[in-house]
């Protein structure tokens, strides 16, 4: 027990932590070792896409006419609209976004059942930015043994050079970051230019240096600290694997007993430690699944290489699922170290079950929510009609023993275009609705302007004359009519009168 590392003492899988034992364990720092192979470069390629995306994407325009922003991708928070290339989301439609939400949530579901934590260890932000500070670093310090070394060493110029030079680049990337995350909020020339003028607002500065701060922090310096500690992720993604999942795992049953030296009964691990050394959490993946374990792969390219250099077959570590690590190791628990044995344990492998009760759920789930979404997008008005009821009062009693409630209407015009609607009022009871600035255009009938993408809004007093027979709550219909007497939007409420109003008759 004394030999253990702060680390494994809070591993957990091995529960709660013994009683004599600190819940803070100090950071031992990682240093990952490059390492080439195709997971690494399918490792670029996703952090190249990533940030790529984040970073340009605020500059795209996109013309949606005059008097609207000219941004593809925009969070206008002053005007109340998210704009998503010829997407606009209105706030009334934030239904969108949490669909979206789900959509990712599930979509991270199917994605953790079929391929264990792939999105921790390729698309994660954590893991992205985290990937991009190493490599600063490994371009200014070294690779891990220089790296390790320089750390050790005492502080000359030429040790304070390279660490100015590492902190000054990270700084400049998450200067980057932040200045590119108030573009998504801004319209991004215009908020470039005046963040150097000093005209922005507050907000502007306070979230840049927020962004930068935190990535500053979370990918220079707490790293894996994040995955382990900080994110639930980890802790519930337990729950969407199951023995078919595609997981990077160590094939223990072809490389123990492991060994340095050929022969002698040892498997293909000659414990060279490839694998730890370019793993960016730091851990031995030959231990079993970690809760540490980002999913990353970089220790398949390290070990690949070795199995390579020792002309032996490669994916002692490899992308696989645990149904076949068990029949793997099922078939040949009774063969000594050998070639041979490699081969049993491969030949007993299955094709990965991709289709399964699991994945059909989260592939239904994701169908059904789209289809939600496409319908909800599909039926979208483009005018629309809200119409809120005074509740203080309820209603008000008029002197001449008539009863009249207020509305308060609210029109919602989502094109580019002013217009002219005539909004229709209809009940059962004989009620008269009375809109001031509204001309009549009949019998409960009003002329209405709207503005181009934008609301206006409208009060509507409906009167219940003197000895009219009506009940305690009575529905009644607001309708918004076009220029050829098509409903295009439609509302309903309800007219409330005195409780013995009723019994009065
Ligand atoms: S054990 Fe392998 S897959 Fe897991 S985090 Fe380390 S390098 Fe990545
Ligand atoms: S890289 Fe491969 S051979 Fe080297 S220690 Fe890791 S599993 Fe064993």
């Amino acid at each position: 027990m004394n030999d253990l590392t702060a680390r494994e003492k809070l591993k957990p899988a091995g529960g709660s932590p013994p009683p004599d034992q600190p819940l803070y364990a100090t950071r031992q720092k990682v240093y990952p070792k490059a390492v080439a192979g195709p997971v690494r470069r399918a490792k670029w390629a996703v952090l190249i896409v990533c940030l790529a995306l984040y970073y340009l994407v605020p500059w795209i325009r996109w013309d949606r006419g005059p008097g609207a922003p000219d941004q593809a991708v925009l969070v206008d928070i002053t005007h109340g609209r998210l704009y998503f290339f010829f997407f606009e989301i209105w706030p009334q439609e934030v239904y969108f976004l949490t669909g979206l939400l789900i959509l990712g949530a599930i979509a991270l579901f199917a994605a953790t059942s079929l391929f264990g934590r792939v999105w921790c260890g390729f698309a994660c932000p954590q893991t992205v930015w985290t990937d991009l500070f190493m490599w600063v670093e490994r371009v200014i310090q070294g690779d891990r043994n220089e790296r390790m070394r320089l750390d050790k060493a005492p502080w000359t110029a030429e040790k304070w050079r390279k660490k100015i030079l590492t902190h000054a680049a990270w700084l400049a990337i998450a200067m980057a970051t932040g200045g590119a995350w108030i573009m998504y909020f801004n319209d991004a020339p215009t908020v470039l230019r005046e963040f150097f003028t000093g005209q922005a607002g507050m907000g502007v500065y306070f979230f840049f240096w927020l962004f930068t701060g935190t990535t500053y922090l979370l990918a220079g310096w707490a790293r894996e600290q994040v995955c382990t500690y900080m994110c639930p992720w980890p802790r519930f993604q337990a729950a969407m694997l199951d023995e078919n999942s595609l997981v990077v795992s160590y094939r223990a049953w072809r490389g123990e007993p492991r060994g340095k030296l050929k022969g002698e009964g040892h498997g293909d691990c000659v414990d060279c430690m490839a694998c730890v050394n370019v793993c960016p959490t730091g851990i031995d993946i030959r231990d079993g699944q970690q809760l540490e374990c980002i999913g990353c792969g970089l220790c398949i390219d390290a070990c690949d290489d070795i199995m390579k250099r020792l002309d032996r077959p490669i994916g002692l570590i490899a992308f696989e699922t645990l149904k076949n690590i068990a029949s793997s190791e099922a078939a040949t628990r009774s063969i000594p170290p050998c070639a041979a044995r490699t081969q049993a344990g491969m030949q007993v492998r299955h094709v990965p079950k991709f289709i399964r009760a699991r994945t059909l759920v989260y592939a239904g789930v994701l169908t059904a929510v789209m289809g939600v979404m496409l319908g909800a997008w599909l039926l979208r008005q483009e005018v629309t009609l809200a119409v809120l009821r005074d509740r203080a009062p309820l209603y008000v009693r008029l002197a001449d023993g008539g009863v009249r409630n207020a509305y308060t209407l609210k029109i919602a015009n989502k094109t580019r275009e002013a217009g002219q609607l005539t909004l229709a009022f209809e009940s059962a009871a004989p009620l008269t609705l009375a809109i001031q600035e509204a001309p009549e255009a009949g019998e409960n009938r009003f002329t209405v302007n709207t503005r181009a993408d934008g609301l206006t809004e409208w009060r509507g007093l409906a009167t219940l004359p003197a000895g009219a027979r009506v009940q305690e709550s009575t529905p009644v219909t607001f309708r918004l009519l076009d220029a050829r007497g098509r409903t295009v939007a439609r509302t309903s409420s309800v007219f409330l009168a005195p409780h013995h109003e009723e019994h009065r008759r």
